[in-house]
């Protein structure tokens, strides 16, 4: 505000860009370079973004709705030192890097993965998601992580379910307050939910907790065999939580992951299309699916072939270019690449609005 008169937006806007440089200039070079890709040289494997590492297939819980407790592809998990040589090979084409299992807090060497992933090879956004049990034990995490994601599904505890979310609440809860107090602001700290018809109450109390807490709200809906739970369109209860959360993230109530066109696109199944390299999936052993983890593809290894490049392009040899998708997958990771890919200055524009 200066002399009282509001800045004008361009000015707010063009400080915003100045402030977020890196991000803004990443988001440049990857328009071009997938406008490049899809234009000029016809494929749909666009550039990798944000890597997504599964440094375990083991877990402490039983999800009803994981599909990573039985993997149809299981691999072996590395030692430290190799899998920090994976994560070198991964920072040569994405500075971003998202720590995933199974249950990755399980691995005992985490908080050396991710101290190395920030400091020694200067991934800009380092992220973990976790289940939020084993906090308490991984506190050097917070000294590392740029954003923790703490998976939750209910408010109210069951202990009928051993194993389910509901039955470790209470724990969970405290280390959430636990990373609240550690990680530098509250928004450091996102609540990834997935909606099922069991819990749709749940999830209403979970949106309510994250605004007052000031964490971030993320959600889907869970998936069966890539194909979402269609009878929620028809639920008005889901209608509504719906509504809702699109109404608070339009009006910036509370901080909600997506913008409000990719999360009706996302929550009311609507079409897109699906863009997988841009979110690669790694297993444990360094193992690239392709075109994507749902289709149960391996094309390559990262410390065999060296670089995503080289494994797409293996991938497409053997399998062909992306398949065009229709009905299924609705996750966020899927349905923001088609905004990115597709309607990218729309959703820039959404997202700063
Ligand atoms: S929609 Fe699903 S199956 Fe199709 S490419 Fe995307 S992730 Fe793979």
């Amino acid at each position: 505000m200066a002399n009282g008169r509001p800045e004008p937006s361009a000015l707010r806007l063009v400080r915003g860009l100045l402030r977020h440089y890196p991000f803004v200039l990443k988001n440049f070079r990857h328009y071009f370079h997938n406008l490049w890709r899809r234009q000029v040289r016809g494929t749909n494997i666009v550039a990798p973004y944000a890597a997504v590492l599964y440094v375990t297939h083991k877990c402490n819980l039983d999800c009803t709705y994981c599909t990573q407790k039985e993997p149809d592809v299981f691999s072996d998990e590395l030692g430290t030192e190799d899998t920090i040589r994976l994560l070198k090979v991964i920072r040569r084409e994405t500075d971003s890097i998202l720590f995933t299992g199974g249950e990755p807090t399980l691995r005992p060497d985490i908080e050396e993965l991710t101290r190395a992933a920030r400091f020694d090879l200067k991934f800009r956004s380092v992220l973990l998601v976790t289940n939020g049990t084993l906090l308490h034990k991984r506190q050097k995490l917070f000294d590392s992580l740029h954003s923790i994601i703490i998976s939750l599904d209910s408010l109210t505890v069951d202990s009928r379910q051993p194993m389910s979310k509901p039955s470790v609440l209470p724990h969970v809860l405290e280390n959430l307050q636990l990373a609240r107090s550690r990680m530098p602001r509250p928004t450091d700290v996102t609540i990834s939910t997935v909606i099922e018809e069991w819990n749709i109450g749940e999830v209403e109390r979970i949106l309510d907790f994250c605004g007052e807490q000031g964490f971030v709200f993320a959600t889907q809906s869970a998936l069966h065999e890539k194909m979402p739970n269609l009878r929620l369109r028809q639920n008005p209860r889901y209608q509504a939580l719906v509504g809702r959360i699109v109404e608070r993230r339009r009006d910036r109530k509370q901080p909600i992951n997506g913008t409000p066109k990719l999360i009706r696109t996302m929550l009311e199944f609507g079409d897109f299309q699906c863009f997988p390299t841009m979110f690669p999936r790694v297993y444990p052993n360094g193992d690239v699916f392709y075109p994507c983890e749902p289709l149960k593809k391996i094309s390559g290894n990262l410390l065999r072939e060296g670089s995503f490049t080289k494994v797409f392009a293996r991938g497409r040899k053997l399998y062909g270019d992306i398949p065009q998708c229709k009905a299924v997958c609705h996750l966020f990771a899927n349905v923001m690449s088609s905004y990115y890919v597709k309607d990218f200055w729309g959703l820039a524009g959404d997202t700063i609005r």
